[in-house]
C-alpha cells in the first residue's frame, strides 16, 4: 500500500473542492473512459490511473465518506489503509453500484460482452486482544476468495468449446420493454446478464470461470485500533476477470474483551479494590498497565470512586502521536468476614471515631436537618 504520498481526490478528478454531484460524477466519467483498461490494454500506467480515479469516485461519491476526506483526508478512510468503523457497505461490493451505474451509462448493452468484471471485494473478520490492539501487531490471515479457472482461462466454457451468444438477447444481457411512455431494460433471464450461454461447461469450475482457493496474507494492524476499524488490503480481495481489475480486501478489527482493562478513547480504565484500612491511613498499591506493573501512592483519606490519573499509560494513537492515560478508579472494599478481635477493635474504633473523621457524612446529615428543619 502506497502510503503518505497519495494524490488529492479532487486533484486526481481535476475538480474543486466544493464540486457537486454531478461535476464530480461527469468529470470521473471522462477520466474512467480515458484510462479503461480495456482502451489501454497492456497499460500499466493507464491501469494505475484508472485505479486511483476509481478509488477518488468511490469516496466522493459517498456524502458520508466525502465529508470523512474532507475532515481528515486520506488519513481519515480506508485508502490509506486506515478508515474510523461506521462508514458500513453491506456485504456487497461498494464498487459494484459504481460500476453498474456508470458504465451502464457509458457502454450500455456493450459491457456484457465480454468486458471485464472486477472481483468481488472480501470482508474478513479479525480478533485481537487489547494488548494486540493497542501495540499492534503483524498477523497470518488465510483468506478464502475466488480464483480464475485455470483450466478455461475463466470463460467457463469445457476447453475446445465456446460459449455462444445468448438468443434472447443477441449477447447485450438485457432486454428492453417498454412500460407506458417509458422504455425500460432489464436484465435477460435467459443469460443472467451475462449476454452468453455456455452450453458445455467446463469440468474444473463447473461453468462459473472461478474456483474457491484460500490464500495466506500478513496483515499489519497498527497500534491504537478499535472494534469496528477496518483495514484495506487493496487488489486483494476476489479475482477480476479479463482485465478487470481485483477487487479489495476489507480487515474488520473485533477487540476482545479484557478481564481488567476497558478502553475509553484512547484512556485505559480499570478499576481496584482497595482496602478501607489502605484508604484511610494511605498506602502504595501495585497496579497493572499495558506496560507492566507500576505502584501507585494512595494518600490516606482517599474516597471510594476516587480516580488516579497515570499518564501516558494508556493507548498509543492511531495518528502516531502520544498515547492516552490509564485512569485508575478506586473502590474501597468494606471488610467481610469478621473475627471476634477485628469485630472488637472496629466497634472500639466506632466508638472513639466523631464526626471529624467522617466530614462528607457529617456534611449529608447538616443538609438532611436543613430540608426537614
Ligand atoms: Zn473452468
Ligand atoms: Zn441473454
Amino acid at each position: 500500500m502506497a502510503n503518505g504520498e497519495k494524490q488529492d481526490y479532487y486533484e486526481l478528478l481535476g475538480v474543486h473542492r466544493n464540486a457537486s454531484e454531478t461535476e464530480i460524477k461527469k468529470a470521473y466519467r471522462k477520466l474512467a473512459i480515458q484510462f479503461h483498461p480495456d482502451k489501454n490494454p497492456g497499460d500499466k500506467e493507464a491501469e494505475e490511473k484508472f485505479k486511483e480515479v476509481s478509488e477518488a469516485y468511490e469516496v466522493l461519491s459517498d456524502a458520508q465518506k466525502r465529508a470523512q476526506y474532507d475532515q481528515f483526508g486520506h488519513a481519515g478512510l480506508s485508502g490509506a489503509g486506515f478508515s474510523g468503523g461506521g462508514f458500513g457497505f453491506g456485504a456487497g461490493s461498494p464498487f459494484g453500484d459504481i460500476f453498474g451505474d456508470i458504465f451502464g451509462d457509458i457502454f450500455g448493452g456493450a459491457r456484457q460482452r465480454g468486458r471485464g468484471k472486477r472481483g468481488d471485494d472480501l470482508q474478513y473478520n479479525l480478533e485481537i486482544s487489547f494488548e494486540e490492539a493497542a501495540f499492534g501487531i503483524e498477523k497470518s490471515i488465510d483468506v478464502p476468495y475466488a480464483k480464475r479457472c485455470d483450466t478455461c482461462g475463466g470463460s467457463g466454457a469445457k476447453p475446445g468449446t465456446d460459449a455462444t451468444t445468448c438468443p434472447t438477447c443477441r449477447g447485450a444481457g438485457q432486454v428492453r420493454f417498454q412500460q407506458g411512455f417509458f422504455s425500460v431494460s432489464k436484465t435477460c433471464h435467459h443469460c443472467q446478464g451475462e449476454g452468453r450461454i455456455i452450453e458445455t461447461p467446463c469440468g474444473s469450475c463447473r461453468g462459473t470461470g472461478s474456483i474457491r482457493d484460500k490464500k495466506t496474507l500478513s496483515v499489519k494492524v497498527p497500534g491504537g485500533v478499535e472494534t469496528g476499524n477496518r483495514l484495506k488490503l487493496s487488489g486483494e480481495g476476489g479475482q477480476g476477470t479479463k482485465g478487470g481489475g481485483n477487487g479489495d480486501l476489507y480487515v474488520y478489527i473485533t477487540v476482545k474483551e479484557h478481564p481488567i482493562f476497558t478502553r475509553e478513547n484512547n484512556d485505559v480504565i480499570c478499576e481496584i479494590p482497595v482496602s478501607f484500612t489502605q484508604a484511610a491511613l494511605g498506602s502504595e498499591v501495585e497496579i497493572p498497565t499495558l506496560d507492566g506493573k507500576v505502584n501507585m501512592k494512595i494518600p490516606d483519606g482517599t474516597q471510594s470512586g476516587r480516580i488516579f490519573r497515570l499518564r501516558g499509560k494508556g493507548i498509543p494513537s492511531l495518528q502516531g502521536r502520544g498515547r492516552g492515560d490509564q485512569l485508575v478508579i478506586v473502590r474501597i472494599e468494606t471488610p467481610v468476614n469478621l473475627n471476634k478481635k477485628q469485630r472488637d477493635l472496629l466497634e472500639e474504633f466506632a466508638r472513639i471515631s466523631g464526626e471529624e473523621a467522617h466530614p462528607m457524612r457529617k456534611n449529608f446529615f447538616d443538609k438532611v436537618m436543613g430540608i426537614f428543619s
